[in-house]
């Protein structure tokens, strides 16, 4: 994946930090497995209605506003498309897909995600307007990394304007902020003070985490991450196994070690404090993994929804 990095970031690699320049300074030559594929999800394919739209299960949609970022995550499960114009949304795209759940009164939930949709503040108005005057969607989630990469891109007038709209909504649907988060070097006292501000200006926020070899798969790392969020007022929601993408192979832990990792949390963290373990497994979804409590004979081996034998 190309390379991008903000100045925010930058000053944080230049300080030392190692978690933030694994995640994002570009690596050449990796070595990559032929077997992996660069959409082991089907998000592209099958599970794609219409541009944009990822749907999974009958009452959530995940709907990607575009491919753009602030700074490349060079773990990100969209690889193949971080970065590319080919993910922007015309008003036409924007106008079937608000139609599509207007025809679809089942779902009830919608993801907004990408690319970042704090990254593209017009565009996101512009489908949560939409989303506004649709009276089955009950529940939007944002995704977003912004206060990650750039804290001082929630300040510009277009952001500001964009959380206004998202605390107006929030009193009629369930709105939640969902931050990418990985590791306690991300969370310097200014992204801190970000995240204060995001939770004023605008409705709940919850994190998300992935698993990352040599970056955050450890306890100690792990525990300050999930603490320092917790006590901020954010509520860790998931830690998700990277995805088997073609060219992420570095970034990928091992199975039995994130899950003793999960173990030992459960006993010096708060049960508020920390997320659900998922693996999001291709042709099925996002399952929670049974952590050491159970005897499980082989980890790697489950069931989805449907019952489907599964190999990890
Ligand atoms: C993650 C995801 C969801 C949301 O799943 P939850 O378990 O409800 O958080 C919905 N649709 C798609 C396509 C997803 O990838
Ligand atoms: S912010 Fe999310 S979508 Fe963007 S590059 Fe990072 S992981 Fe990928």
């Amino acid at each position: 994946m190309k390379e991008l990095i903000t100045s925010h970031l930058r000053a944080l690699i230049a300080q030392g930090s190692l978690a933030i320049r694994s995640q994002f300074v570009a690596k050449n030559d990796v070595e990559e497995s032929q077997f992996w594929s660069m959409d082991p999800l089907g998000e592209d394919t099958k599970y794609s209605p219409l541009k944009g739209l990822v749907r999974k299960y009958d009452n959530r949609v995940l709907w990607k506003v575009s491919y753009r970022c602030a700074a490349h995550c060079q773990f990100c499960t969209r690889a193949r498309q971080v970065g590319s114009k080919e993910g922007d949304l015309t008003g036409r795209d924007v106008q079937h897909g608000l139609e599509y759940l207007c025809s679809h009164p089942e779902i009830d939930d919608v993801i907004l995600s990408g690319g970042d949709p704090l990254f593209t503040p017009r565009q996101t108005l512009r489908i949560l307007n939409g989303l506004a005057q649709i009276e089955t969607v009950r529940v939007v989630r944002i995704g977003t990394r912004l206060p990650i990469h750039s804290p001082a891109s929630l300040k510009t007038t277009l952001v500001t304007r964009l959380l206004k709209r998202v605390r107006e909504i929030s009193l009629e649907k369930a709105v939640y902020i969902l931050l990418h988060v990985n590791h306690p070097d991300e969370l310097t006292p200014e992204v801190q003070e970000t995240i204060k501000l995001l939770e004023q200006k605008s409705t709940s926020v919850l994190s998300q985490t992935v698993f990352l070899h040599g970056i955050n798969d450890n306890v100690r790392v792990l525990q300050r991450l999930f603490n320092e969020l917790y006590y901020l007022g954010v509520r860790p929601y998931n830690i998700y196994r990277c995805d088997y993408v073609r060219g992420l192979e570095r970034f990928v832990c091992n199975v039995q070690t994130e899950r003793h990792i999960m173990t030992e949390l459960r006993r010096t963290v708060s049960g508020i404090a920390l997320p659900t373990y998922v693996v999001d497994v291709p042709g099925s979804g996002k399952l929670p993994v049974p952590l050491e409590f159970w005897d499980v004979p082989d980890i790697t081996r489950c069931r989805d929804f449907d019952n489907n034998d599964i190999n990890l």
